[in-house]
């Protein structure tokens, strides 16, 4: 099982999925592109073909409302579905890491779903921060 939890990725994967592990928010392809440009990325599909594969491999997440990645940040389960918190005064987007929430959520999808093909659940608001600047001001 151990070559389940590393799958094998190719240096143009490695270097997208450095970029949005250390990338404090969720970048748009076109952004990964300009940031990866000193690196040798000189394409679109270049960018988009990485993503694609390291979305199957479940190591990144689309985040849909705002079309952007991010790393996910509990990539021992390849398999989860992950809420997302989104604020949208700054951005900031937290994957709810709960075992909880993934067993429903794939119980509840499984009911009216043959095959699941998109593993997406965002909420969006005002985070805590923003919340309280917001009080503060
Ligand atoms: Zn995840
Ligand atoms: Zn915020």
């Amino acid at each position: 099982m151990k070559s389940a939890r590393a799958p094998k990725l190719t240096p143009h994967e490695q270097t997208v999925l450095k970029l949005l592990s250390h990338a404090p928010k969720p970048l748009t392809a076109y952004a990964i592109l300009s940031e990866l440009h000193p690196a040798g990325f000189r394409s679109p599909p270049t960018v988009y073909r990485a993503l694609e594969s390291l979305l199957k491999k479940g190591l990144i997440h689309r985040i849909e409302s705002l079309n952007a990645y991010t790393a996910c940040n509990h990539a021992e389960d390849h398999n989860h579905i992950s809420p997302f918190a989104i604020c949208n005064a700054c951005g900031t987007v937290e994957e709810i890491n709960s075992a909880a929430i993934a067993r429903a959520m794939k119980k509840i999808a499984g009911e009216f779903l043959a095959q699941l093909e998109k593993r997406v659940l965002e909420f969006s608001g005002i985070c805590h921060n923003c919340a309280k600047k917001h009080r503060s001001a």
